[in-house]
């Protein structure tokens, strides 16, 4: 039984180690292709859209005000010090946001090393421009190894006592916490980085893909939809279920294609209720959980996202949206929280 046992684990891992390998090889496959080329994008929209609410996100979360005066906040003030971790920050595309939300410092790290190389190329032409915060990148699997492992001390302190060296402000994982409901471990693992070096009071920023939302569209399948074929989509997007009744809280994989950007990779559901709950034995508690045509809705009037639509041309000069109605369903699958 024991040996049942282990083989029953090991295959289990491999099967796990290749869909790793899968996630990583997609994402170092995906060349930066620069702004002009980005730019000639058929979902262009979507990922404009996309930029959109992560502005919003980050604006409204980068300086959190701290929770007591006795909160250490890594500097003086009552306001922190501006630092941020950016887990799975790809090829460092939300620089720029963060740049201009006026954070101090940043830290990428990703599983992806040829996506670390871009970011760390992206930032060494946002210097040429602008005063950028200070920042440091590292390649690293977030979701079975600590943060120590690849950073150094002079951004992570051995320990929060250190005098010296200020925890972070605000942690944010954009579109990328989801391939760590793989298991339960690299759920454990990934809230460990996320909680461990983020000061009291500070935020913990991320967009997820909308699990009520999805397992409502697998339920609405035809019943004698073939099990070799239990996915929904559109000409932008499709998800692809391996089975219809089996809900696990971890490992609850699906098959995502995104036209132009993700080529069928495995993904896993986050089950909200069972995710807040595990983030609660971190320290982590809801602060702010919205479909992405909601915050859409919440802040297409705001004065300072309103008009930051027009200027990332999600609308035209006449306010007429740059996502057709297939784009639109794409970008309505996430959902965007803060805790
Ligand atoms: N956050 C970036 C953004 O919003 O543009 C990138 C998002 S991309 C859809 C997902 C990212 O998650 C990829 O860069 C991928 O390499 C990263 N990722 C997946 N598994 C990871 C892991 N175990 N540790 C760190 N990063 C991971």
């Amino acid at each position: 039984d024991e040996r049942d046992n282990d083989m029953d684990e090991q295959r289990r891992n491999a099967k796990r180690s290749r869909d790793v390998g899968l996630v990583v090889e997609h994402y170092n496959a995906r060349p930066e292709v620069g702004v002009r080329q980005r730019r000639e994008s058929p979902i262009i929209g979507l990922r404009n859209f996309n930029n959109w609410v992560k502005s919003v996100l980050i604006t409204r979360f980068a300086h959190p005000a701290l929770a007591k005066a006795t909160d250490r906040g890594g500097g003086r003030g009552t306001k922190g010090r501006g630092k941020v971790l950016d887990m799975g920050c790809g090829k460092g595309g939300d620089l720029s946001k963060w740049a201009k939300a006026r954070i101090r410092e940043y830290v990428g790290v990703d599983i992806a090393a040829v996506s670390v190389a871009q970011a760390k190329g992206r930032y060494d032409s946002l210097m040429q421009n602008t005063r950028p915060p200070f920042a440091e990148f590292a390649t690293l699997d977030c979701y079975t190894k600590p943060l120590t492992s690849a950073l150094p001390l002079n951004i992570l302190p051995s320990s929060l006592d250190h005098p010296d060296v200020a925890p972070f402000d605000v942690v944010s994982m954009q579109f990328c916490m989801h391939y760590a409901f793989e298991s339960i471990e690299k759920a454990r693992c990934m809230l460990e980085n996320a909680s461990r070096w983020l000061r009291k009071g500070g935020v913990f920023v991320g967009t997820i893909p909308n699990a009520e939302q999805l397992l409502q569209r697998l339920d609405a399948l035809p019943p004698d939809t073939p099990s070799s074929d239990l996915s929904f989509g559109n000409s932008v997007y499709k998800i692809r279920f391996e089975n219809r009744t089996s809900r696990p809280l971890y490992g609850h994989r699906y098959w995502f294609f995104l036209r132009d950007a993700v080529e069928d990779v495995p993904e896993y559901i986050v089950h909200w209720d069972n995710f807040v709950q595990l983030a609660a034995e971190y320290g982590f508690y809801p602060l702010y959980k919205r479909e992405f045509h909601e915050v859409f809705e919440e802040h297409q009037e705001h004065p300072e996202f309103g008009p930051l639509m027009e200027r990332m041309k999600v609308v035209d000069k006449d306010g007429e949206s740059q996502m057709d109605e297939d784009q639109w369903e794409a970008v309505n699958i996430y959902i965007a929280f803060a805790m």
